[in-house]
């Protein structure tokens, strides 16, 4: 598994990709029966218990979503709000950071991942997610070289040593990969 892929809107994965190592997220700190691939699911936990221990509550409430699924959140998507929206705000089947198995969407205690920008757990997660190898994935400043609006709740772990130079440098997983 390479923890360090990129996917976006150039750059898909193919319509049968299924990550092999999929494991469930612990129930404290997640909605039911929600999995990622191994070593980013128990650094998740890992993270989430170390934030407990500051009376940060993080829950997941999205993470591994297979093409199927990511298709029909897309088609309702437009549906329901039209295309525009849908291609900013929700990605094509096989487009989707999801589909890996190495993304997670997070709610704090307020219980509104569309809020979870103003929440103290949101201020933790700026502060030490890479330590676990995770990085928010969307920042604000940085929409038009990832394509997407900003995503307070959503993360990518992308291994801790990779997690950390993108912190420290404050670039994106694209500016990583231009850069090289
Ligand atoms: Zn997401």
């Amino acid at each position: 598994m390479n923890f360090t892929i990129l996917v976006n809107k150039e750059n898909p994965l193919l319509e049968d990709y299924v990550p092999d190592d999929l494991q469930r997220i612990g129930s404290f700190c997640s909605e039911s029966d929600k999995m990622l691939v191994k070593e980013a699911c128990i650094n998740f936990e890992i993270m989430c218990a170390d934030a407990l221990k500051d009376n940060m509550n993080i829950k997941a409430i999205s993470a591994y979503r297979s093409y199927d699924y990511q298709k029909k959140l897309y088609e309702y998507y437009i549906k329901t709000r039209g295309l525009k929206y849908a291609s900013k705000c929700s990605a094509k089947p096989g487009y989707s950071e999801h589909q890996t198995g190495l993304a997670v969407d997070v709610m704090g205690e307020n219980g509104d991942y569309n809020l979870f920008g103003k929440t103290k757990e949101f201020k933790w997660m700026m502060k030490n997610s890479y330590k676990y190898g995770f990085i928010l994935r969307y920042p604000s400043d940085k929409e038009k070289i990832t394509g997407y609006k900003y995503e307070p709740w959503h993360y990518r772990y992308v291994g801790k040593k990779l997690a950390a130079t993108l912190f420290l440098e404050n670039i994106t997983l694209e500016e990583y990969y231009l850069r090289d």
